[in-house]
């Protein structure tokens, strides 16, 4: 029940995430924060780095942790989240939007800075931040460092005032290295001839056109 009000977009769990392909992440940091402490002092996390290097599969594996601890947990991403509290805040129920925003113990707030956002995304994000500073939880995962939160939120003076209080009490995680998928692909190539029936090969890179590559064209 928990997890089905959570919106989790997939099923991921700790036990499926592979360290040893990510050695940017300490394991043991990860277990620290499975175990939920952080979520019962209000504490922030923030997952940065490249698509593909495993942030959704964390976080969601962490909420799940939290719901089993028994802490309520609602997942979103930055782009629905915001397109909430602009509608709310049109409709003159921003209030009310913010404080079921900051009933769940653990929100987490997937893809911040993959998509832009909203030109009131910075104020109503602070609101939404400030709403919940000391009490409830966040969970963040980025595709930018929080140098460049300025430009993602198009207001470096509300990014700042953001970070400061998400910065508070937090653990930041950065996570380095090749996308796990892509990763995966090349490895299996390299061990894998493909034969006839089989689909399209493993790192089907080669039947692409060349221009698409290694063989880059001179741009004129
Ligand atoms: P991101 O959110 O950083 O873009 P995802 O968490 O969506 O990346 O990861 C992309 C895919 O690769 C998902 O299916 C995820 O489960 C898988 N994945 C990524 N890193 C790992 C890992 N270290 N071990 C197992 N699966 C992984
Ligand atoms: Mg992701």
């Amino acid at each position: 029940m928990a997890l089905k009000l959570a919106h989790f977009p997939a099923v991921k769990e700790l036990a499926g995430f592979d360290f040893e392909a990510q050695p940017s992440i300490d394991p043991k940091q990860i277990r620290d924060l499975a175990a939920s402490r952080w979520i019962a002092n209000g504490e922030n996390v923030l997952l940065l780095g490249p698509r593909g290097v495993g942030k959704t599969h964390l976080s969601i594996a962490l909420g799940r942790e939290a719901i089993l601890a028994g802490y309520t947990v609602q997942f979103t991403t930055a782009t629905t989240l915001v397109a909430g509290l602009a509608k709310a805040h049109g409709e003159r129920r921003l209030d009310e939007k913010l404080l079921a925003l900051s009933k769940p113990k653990l929100l987490i707030v997937d893809e911040l800075g993959y998509l832009p956002l909203e030109p009131d995304a910075a104020h109503l994000f602070f609101q939404l931040v400030s709403r919940r500073y000391e009490t409830g939880a966040m969970l963040i995962t980025s595709n930018r460092s929080v140098a460049e939160w300025g430009t993602v939120f198009a207001d470096a003076v509300v990014a700042t005032a953001i970070l400061d209080r998400l910065l508070h009490h937090s653990h930041v995680l950065t996570i380095r290295g090749d996308s796990y998928r892509l990763r995966a692909k090349r490895k299996s190539g390299l061990i894998k001839t493909p034969t006839a029936g089989d689909g399209p090969p493993v790192g089907s890179a080669s039947l692409r056109p060349v221009t698409d590559g290694n063989n880059l064209q001179p741009r004129s």
